[in-house]
């Protein structure tokens, strides 16, 4: 079956009497709003998915204000995100909106992500768009000419060929719930179809070009009115034999059309300049925190002159519950030096998780630390920083049990 996009559109005398209309036996006098609205029920759709998936490679054509694409750099299975759209101007408004902050390198991703938009038609067949995972079209179709609605399947799952695809579009059949006067739900829509009208067209193209589909939908009708369907009917389609290297670059060496508005690189873990002070900068806080106990037991020595050597007292926090330091060696003292052996950074769960093993510690934070002669433990200067003389101890050496 194959639908035009405006031969099976209701006439604009039917929508004319959507207003307050008998819809299965319910009236409708309200307008209908949906909390959270459906555009962002239609966003948290993608989202989820990506959650489930973890695509690394995602784009979204027509993405418009670019907020899909916002939302979805913070996920981290993305390493690539695209955003395509035909009106440019609303790229470059919005382009800000995926531009890096300081928080972006404050605690950088684990893994690298670049986002790039570009301007240009998504029935124009750019190799720039090669090779992604999942490709979303959000609300797109319905704003497509007839012409450009025809060569979508071939320009989508044809040339580009994702392993995912997710379509939403509006369900016509929940229009006359809606108050108002309008032929579409808005007026730059070409087309709104009903449940039929989609569901054989996506079932046409899934058929032709070797994915299979499965519908669902967002924005429930109100009770009384369930036979209508959801407000925002999707198509779900994924591609029935997985795509390999050779694949997606055997023929497809067309010109790129797309023009890049803006590229934005994302600080990650994987550019050893950010582990390097990723590490660093957990290294000097747990260093840190053992410093002041190191230096409340010491105060607390020196207070009860006189009496048993401080016991060193272990915080009570979460940290210490299942205390990962526990079999290491501790940290120690020697004149006004504070020694943390790299054994017991090494052990705490987010420093071995950055740098995978011991040489790896030594080598991120050799140019951040001073290092003991043998390599084995970071040295710390005491005194200069803090207010405190440790000659008032004897010259004992202090354990720190933690
Ligand atoms: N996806 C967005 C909103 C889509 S509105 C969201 O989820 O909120 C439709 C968008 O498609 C508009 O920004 C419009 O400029 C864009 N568009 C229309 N025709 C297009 C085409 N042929 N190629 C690319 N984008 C197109």
């Amino acid at each position: 079956m194959n639908f035009g996009p405006r031969g099976a559109l209701p006439s604009s005398r039917e929508s004319d009497v959507m207003v307050d209309s008998d819809v299965q036996g319910v009236q409708v006098k309200e307008n209908i709003k949906f909390t959270p609205s459906l555009s962002e029920q239609r966003h948290k759709f993608v989202l989820d998915f990506v959650r489930k998936h973890k695509p690394q490679k995602v784009a979204d054509l027509g993405c418009a204000n670019c907020k899909l694409l916002w939302r979805l750099k913070y996920h981290e299975s993305i390493e690539v995100l695209a955003g395509l759209d035909i009106d440019e101007n609303i790229l470059t408004r919005n382009i800000y909106r995926l531009h890096t902050g300081a928080g972006d390198y404050l605690d950088p991703r684990e893994r690298p992500l670049t986002i790039t938009l570009y301007h240009g038609s998504v029935v124009e067949k750019d190799p720039c768009l090669l090779g992604f995972d999942l490709i979303t079209c959000i609300e797109l179709i319905e704003h497509l000419e007839a012409k450009e609605l025809a060569q979508f399947p071939e320009a989508i799952f044809g040339f580009l060929s994702p392993t995912t695809v997710i379509i939403s579009t509006p369900n016509s059949e929940f229009n006359p719930l809606f108050s108002g006067k309008t032929v579409f739900r808005h007026p730059d829509h070409k087309f709104e179809w009903d449940r039929t009208q989609f569901q054989s067209w996506a079932l046409d193209a899934a058929r032709h070009y070797g994915y299979s589909v499965e519908f669902t939908g967002l924005g429930e009708p109100p009770p009384g009115a369930e036979a209508v369907g959801f407000c925002t009917q999707i198509g779900v389609f994924v591609k029935n034999i997985p795509n390999t290297d050779e694949s997606l670059h055997s023929e497809k060496t067309t010109e790129c059309t797309h023009t890049k508005v803006g590229t934005v690189i994302y600080p990650s873990l994987k550019e050893e300049k950010y582990l390097r002070k990723a590490v660093s900068n957990e290294v000097f806080s747990y260093i840190l925190k053992m410093k002041r106990d190191l230096l409340e037991s010491l105060k607390m020595k020196n207070d009860s002159d006189g009496c048993d050597e401080p016991e060193y007292v272990q915080p009570e926090c979460d940290e210490f519950k299942n205390d990962p330091t526990e079999e290491t060696p501790k940290p120690f003292c020697i004149e006004n030096v504070f020694y943390v052996p790299l054994e017991r950074l090494f052990s705490f769960p987010k420093i071995k998780h950055l740098c995978g093993d011991r040489e790896t510690l030594k080598m991120l934070i050799a140019d951040e630390v001073t290092l003991s002669s043998d390599g084995s433990s970071v040295m710390i200067n005491i005194v200069d920083e803090e207010d405190c003389d440790l000659n008032d101890n004897d010259g004992d050496d202090y354990d720190l049990d933690h």
